[in-house]
């Protein structure tokens, strides 16, 4: 049996019609950046998170460097990062022009940890960027009340996490500014580039309106400085209809989550992600610890089991295997290994399992059986 990572086509097929239509309206009437269906997109997209405003932009990465630009984020400034995450995270910072502090995550939500957060907190820091990483929600109550106290800047990286929930409340309002990706293998994915920022404040909603396009709301007047980060006409086309079935993917994610923490519960060489009490996770990855039976600290067995279930047709990711601290780009901020402890042991054993709406339960079993074989019969 072939398991890939990813199944983008299966979901493209189950919503063909529709989908070639709404193409087929953005080529009929030539609206090929921005327009009404990228404005329809956004009055949808904000509604679904309860939030008053959504400005559609052109990748992931746009909405983290949008987010911290409309703040007046600028040379000097230091910007908290956690160390594990996606690196488009720290472009937000680096493309304004301040400096990113790493801070560790926790060793359960695999999130920032607040009270590392706060120690890291210097007269410079002017944001905190809270990542809701794999589709769990950061623990934003103590980070909202850190951001308050000290009158720093809270905002998310929402990227991984489409409508999760924290406290039965959507994610996207905790912070000022949220940022989301829908790059195509995200939850909600485009057929190409795209991404958005999400605020209940005017001026920054307006601002960054205006930095997508030129720094202007009217042609030719140029307020402030910008840059080109406008959606494409057909990629709001297929957002559009893809939203309509978001929530639906998310509960069929759900499932296959709890389907594979069924059937590799008792399988003591995993450590399973664990869904906080805070949180409703979206799921947009499974990631386990192989842990093998204690507190591994080198990638061995996890390259071990990802290479055997590769020889049987299933494939896997590392989320993410070098973590932010630790990479060449960044070695000019002195950071060395030892600096975060959660996030390295997690560079070092973390496995990401396939996970997608359209995983049937058979596949989700021969995942399971492999893995249990392998530590039964083969490590
Ligand atoms: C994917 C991702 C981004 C960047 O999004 P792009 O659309 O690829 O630019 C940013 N942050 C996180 C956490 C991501 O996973």
């Amino acid at each position: 049996m072939q398991i890939p990572f990813l199944d983008l086509k299966s979901q493209y097929l189950s919503i063909k019609t529709e989908i070639n239509s709404a193409i087929q309206d953005v080529l009929d009437n030539s609206a090929f950046v921005l327009g009404k269906a990228v404005n329809d997109f956004e009055s949808e997209f904000a509604k679904v998170h309860d939030m008053k405003y959504c400005v559609a932009l052109n990748s992931g990465t746009a909405g983290n460097h949008v987010a911290l630009w409309s703040l007046g984020i600028k040379p000097g400034d230091e910007v908290i990062i956690p160390a594990n995450t996606f690196i488009a995270t720290a472009w937000g910072a680096i493309l304004c022009g301040a400096k990113p502090i790493f801070v560790d995550c926790d060793p359960d939500s695999y999130n920032l940890d607040p009270l590392k957060v706060e120690k890291a907190i210097t007269s410079k820091t002017k944001a905190i960027v809270a990542v809701h990483l794999y589709g769990q929600p950061a623990d934003m109550d103590p980070l909202k009340k850190i951001a308050d106290e000290y009158k720093i800047n809270l905002v998310e990286d929402s990227a991984q996490s489409h409508i999760a929930e924290y406290k039965g409340k959507k994610i996207g309002g905790f912070g000022v500014a949220t940022s989301f990706s829908f790059y195509p293998g995200k939850n909600l994915g485009a057929y190409g580039e795209g991404g958005a920022l999400v605020t209940n404040d005017s001026e920054i909603a307006k601002k960054a309106k205006m930095i997508r396009d030129h720094g202007t709301l009217e042609k030719y007047q140029h307020e402030i400085f910008g840059h080109n980060y406008r959606m494409e006409g057909i990629q709001g086309a297929v957002l559009g209809v893809k939203l309509k079935y978001l929530s639906n993917w998310t509960f069929e994610r759900r499932k296959v989550a709890v389907k594979y923490k069924e059937l590799l519960s008792t399988n003591s060489n995993i450590k399973l992600p664990k869904e906080m009490p805070y949180a409703k996770h979206v799921y947009h990855l499974f990631v386990v610890q192989v842990t093998g039976n204690g507190r591994n600290e080198n990638s061995e067995l996890r390259d071990k089991l990802a290479g055997y279930l590769k020889d049987k047709g299933i494939a896997t990711g590392y989320h993410y295997p070098i973590p932010l601290h630790l990479q060449k780009c960044f070695q000019y901020l002195g950071y060395k290994k030892g600096d975060f402890v959660n996030t390295e042991l997690l560079a070092n054993s973390c496995l990401s399992l396939p996970i997608y709406p359209e995983l049937e339960n058979n596949q989700i079993e021969f995942v399971c059986s492999n893995i249990n074989n392998f530590f039964n019969h083969v490590a």
